[in-house]
């Protein structure tokens, strides 16, 4: 063996086995050198090389290097970071990171990047370690790990057999491959009878559900990664018949999975309870309707008669009655409304109006309701349009009732009827300068009973029905309802009538 070639195996030996796995690189972060043995950090890849660091260092890695070679760049002396996780192989390891600017040449040209596992006595366990081999100390984590991997996967096997949720894994032609054991409490089947049947041909979906499922799955295959949400029924061994919520994701790529994930719990206690409150609600806003129809009309009969008697001191209190059984009035035909939409039976009548009259008389109506706000109308000519007036009044009372409600301390309501950029519908705009409401809150106000809660609006009295009910009615006219606001910057509420 040649001097020269005697030197460089030694040499090599111990770079490879007593030098902490190391790169040294230059100003641009290419890779100019390899020292020890980089391989449980960097790509597979030693000795002279030049190649931008971040395309070599593991991608778990890689952001805790970066953070310290923009550390030492700036403040022009070495950084450490212990124990800094990554995976190697299914391993949970743990490195000390250290970056060294190398200051005989010229300043920032370059540095050396060390790595060490954590432990100092790994480390020394390499040094004696001749092998080239994986280090003791990744061996030491890879064992730890092992047992980690062990117990992780007796809790996910824990968690699958008592998780409410089911879940199956199938392939595109729908063979199932993998089936939670906590199918057998929800459906009565055990895994074993599941895996390797098809979920279509052999299907535990209800027959009249199966387009459902069909179409979600159809989503799922569509657009892989995404997940997509369904309800439909599944039929137990025992012939029961469940509500199931249902969510897929198309995971058939992912070389982990390789199949679409399906994932069912059984809700059918909760539709059950919350059809009977539903039910509930209905019977009792029906139920009240009546006595307090019969209260109002005595109301008024009274009043007319403590008028003519000259009692003007009880007539005013009878008023102020009547005030109250107005708004329970309105309460309950909320309610009805709802369940009305809940049941599919809000039904319009439609026939040709006249929009801007109908705006100006609630408009002038509203005005009525309140001293300190002034309702300023901005009109623009709209010809005839087909609409129900009775339920488009309803969706400009709640517009406008509203922006008096959350604007106690504005005092300027702005209408606007305008028609769209392109002709084809009618927009009315109600602007007032109150309280707002915040961006991610803004996507929630159209829902049933949603109501912000914050210190702000827990003054204000409501059951979060009006926008839910006016959206019902617009989009029933095929139109749309949308608001521009943000918070304490007032809130403008749009919706839009087709011509
Ligand atoms: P309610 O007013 O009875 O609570 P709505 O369905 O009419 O129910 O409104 C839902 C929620 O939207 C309200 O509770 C309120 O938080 C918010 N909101 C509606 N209109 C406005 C407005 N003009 N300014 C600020 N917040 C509003």
């Amino acid at each position: 063996m040649k001097q020269s070639s005697l030197e460089k195996e030694i040499e090599s030996l111990l770079l490879q086995n007593y030098v902490p796995a190391t790169v040294l690189v230059d100003k641009n972060l290419q890779v100019i050198k390899f020292y020890g043995n980089t391989s449980d950090y960097l790509l597979p890849s030693q000795g002279d090389a030049e190649m931008p660091l971040k395309d070599l260092v593991r991608a778990d890695l890689l952001h805790e290097v970066e953070l310290l070679i923009s550390k030492v760049q700036k403040e022009k002396k070495p950084f450490k970071k212990e124990n800094v996780e990554f995976h190697s192989s299914e391993i949970v390891a743990k490195v000390n990171i250290a970056v060294v600017p190398v200051t005989s040449t010229l300043p920032d040209s370059y540095f050396l990047i060390m790595f060490q596992p954590s432990d100092a006595q790994k480390y020394d366990a390499i040094s004696t370690n001749t092998s080239n081999d994986i280090s003791n100390s990744t061996q030491r984590n890879k064992k730890i790990s092992e047992q980690e991997i062990e117990e992780r996967e007796e809790k996910f096997r824990a968690l699958m057999q008592n998780a409410f949720d089911v879940i199956t894994i199938f392939n595109y032609d729908g063979t199932i491959t993998y089936q939670s054991e906590s199918i057998e409490k929800v459906l009565g089947y055990t895994a074993a009878e599941r895996v390797g049947k098809n979920i279509f041909k052999n299907s535990t979906v209800l027959p009249e559900d199966r387009s459902i499922e069909k179409r979600l799955f159809q989503k799922c295959i569509d657009n892989p990664y995404n997940i997509f949400r369904s309800e439909f029924r599944m039929v137990a061994k025992d012939g029961t018949i469940k509500i199931m919520e249902v969510s897929c994701v198309n995971l058939a790529n992912n070389s982990n999975v390789r199949g679409i994930i399906k994932s069912y719990r059984d809700v059918t206690e909760q539709r059950l309870i919350q059809r009977q409150k539903e039910d509930f609600i209905g019977v009792a806003s029906h139920e009240l309707k009546t006595p307090v129809t019969s209260i109002k009309a005595y109301t008024q009969i009274l009043h007319e008669t403590l008028v003519t008697k000259n009692d003007s001191e009880s007539a005013g209190i009878l008023l102020k009655m009547e005030n109250q059984i107005d708004r329970l009035t309105n309460l309950i035909n909320d309610l009805l409304d709802v369940t009305k939409i809940n049941e599919g039976k809000l039904k319009l009548k439609k026939e040709p109006i006249n929009l801007n009259e109908l705006v100006e008389q609630i408009a002038d109506d509203m005005q009525m309701t309140t001293k300190r706000h002034t309702i300023i109308m901005n009109q623009q000519a709209i010809p005839t349009i087909i609409a129900d007036p009775e339920k488009i009044s309803q969706v400009l009372i709640n517009f406008i009732s509203n922006a008096i409600k959350y604007s106690p301390t504005s005092n300027q309501i702005i209408i606007n009827t305008f028609l769209s950029e392109n002709d084809k519908s009618v927009i009315v705009s109600v602007q007032d300068f109150g309280i707002g409401i915040s961006k991610e809150m803004q996507k929630n106000i159209f829902k049933r009973f949603f109501r912000l809660k914050d210190e702000a609006t827990r003054t204000y009295p409501g059951l979060g029905l009006g926008l839910f009910i006016s959206a019902e009615i617009v989009k029933r006219h095929k139109g749309k309802i949308w608001v521009e606001s943000a918070s304490n910057k007032g809130a403008k509420f749009y919706f839009s009538l087709p011509m």
